[in-house]
């Protein structure tokens, strides 16, 4: 991950152009992608399809020739989106177009302009301070015109058509926990995924943030109804303890997925509620939609100093960090996968498991935990709990209650429940 990362980090992504075709094409070699291009112009439910923005070089520099503002020193020096300019200006006529960040004089700030034609270059304040009552040439070489979004989608079959939607933006030029981290987290997930015998089919988004997942919605309404669980990721390597946003549910099977494995193994982490606020989660939770997704994360978008500035860097992001969340995200969807619902074939009086082998004979001491997971199973098991209901009420790790409901199943003291396991 910590490679795809150093590989991704140098290229100008925005939420269209060659940036994220590049960026996609190196997802595409490491797992199976399908590359969608959606044309400038096409309607997407209540939004259009923008132009395309490229971008080759841009600069401020001064009399003397001298780059002050160089995007090729970095890339988050110019706005994104940026319309193309070339002209001489003084410092009063170009001040409006400058951007530093509000409370760090030497980091650059990011911005962008997508729905509203405008330029711009973003830099350090202290670098802005040097700038002098004289002629500055202005070049910004970008082209802003119809081509089309692009987007990439793999998708992973599975013993069932029931599909887990997980997602990650890939609009951000050169920031590494928002954006990079996700995208080389999903990646990595992908990659395992299709070594892996599943039940669950996986439909992987790898979207520029907003317009893409309102492309993906828009072309894909006959398919939602199979999205049983969702997960958006993004800023997945900082430091932050692992936060979980529920879904505008809030009571999916994701949601209790998520809170239990959230809370059983991983101290500090937290589990907040939903706010139409945040990353596509906010497309995919709209009323018309309503679907269970939740979104994954270390700090929530706007949550740590380096956020959206140029330093959101690759030093970041600690492996240890990334590896941590893309374990979270494996035993919250494990739980996902594995979640079932059984019915006590025995229920009237506790069935006697001594004689099953299940219980060893001698008795009065404290039960150990995996006799407690099995009388909490027989107790609870009457068709309209799930192992994961019996997992968040009796406190005890989906594991164990897991392995021990499948032992019920050998001896005949549960059956699986016909009722749906979700
Ligand atoms: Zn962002």
């Amino acid at each position: 991950m910590a490679a795809q990362m150093r590989d991704l980090f140098p290229i100008c992504r925005s939420i269209s152009g060659d940036g994220v075709r590049e960026t996609l094409r190196d997802i595409g070699s490491r797992i199976p992608l399908e590359i969608q291009e959606v044309a400038s112009g096409t309607q997407v439910l209540d939004r259009t399809v923008p132009d395309e923005w490229n971008i080759r070089d841009a600069y401020i520099s001064a009399p003397d020739g001298e780059r002050i503002v160089d995007f090729q020193s970095s890339n988050l020096h110019v706005m994104s989106y940026s319309e193309p300019v070339r002209a001489h200006m003084t410092l009063s006529e170009l001040r409006p177009h400058l951007f530093t960040h509000p409370e760090r004089a030497d980091w650059i700030p990011y911005r962008t302009s997508y729905y509203e034609r405008a330029w711009g270059f973003c830099l350090a304040e202290e670098v802005l301070d040097t700038l002098e009552h004289v002629e500055y040439e202005v070049v910004i070489d970008s082209t802003l015109e119809p081509g089309s979004l692009t987007y990439g989608e793999c998708f992973i079959p599975g013993d069932d058509d029931d599909v887990v939607l997980l997602t990650t933006h890939v609009c951000h030029p050169s920031l590494a926990n928002d954006n990079l981290s996700g995208i080389a987290l999903l990646t990595e997930l992908a990659a395992q995924l299709v070594h892996t015998r599943h039940r669950l089919s996986y439909r992987l988004l790898f979207i520029p943030g907003t317009i893409g997942s309102l492309a993906w919605l828009a072309a894909n309404r006959e398919r939602l109804a199979s999205v049983v669980a969702g997960i958006v990721v993004a800023c997945v390597g900082d430091p932050a303890p692992l936060t979980y946003k529920r879904t505008r549910r809030g009571t999916a099977l994701v949601d209790r997925a998520a809170a239990h494995v959230l809370e059983s193994g991983y101290r500090d982490a937290r589990v907040v509620d939903f706010v139409p606020w945040g990353w596509d989660e906010r497309q995919f939770n709209s009323p018309g939609f309503d679907l269970p997704v939740g979104s994954l994360s270390r700090s929530r978008e706007g949550e740590y100093a380096e956020y959206h500035s140029s330093a959101d860097d690759l030093d970041l992001v600690q492996p240890e960090q990334l590896e941590e969340t893309l374990l979270a995200l494996g035993a919250i969807l494990d739980v996902v996968e594995r979640n079932r619902t059984f019915t006590n074939r025995i229920p009237h009086g506790e069935p006697q498991l001594g004689k099953r082998g299940l219980y060893p004979s001698t008795g009065g001491g404290l039960p150990d935990v995996e006799r407690l997971a099995m009388l909490w199973l027989l107790n609870q098991s009457d068709g309209s709990k799930s192992v994961l209901d019996i997992a968040l009420r009796a406190g005890i790790s989906f594991d164990v209650l897991a392995g021990c409901a499948e032992r019920l199943l050998e001896a005949e003291l549960l059956a699986v429940s016909e009722e749906s396991r979700l």
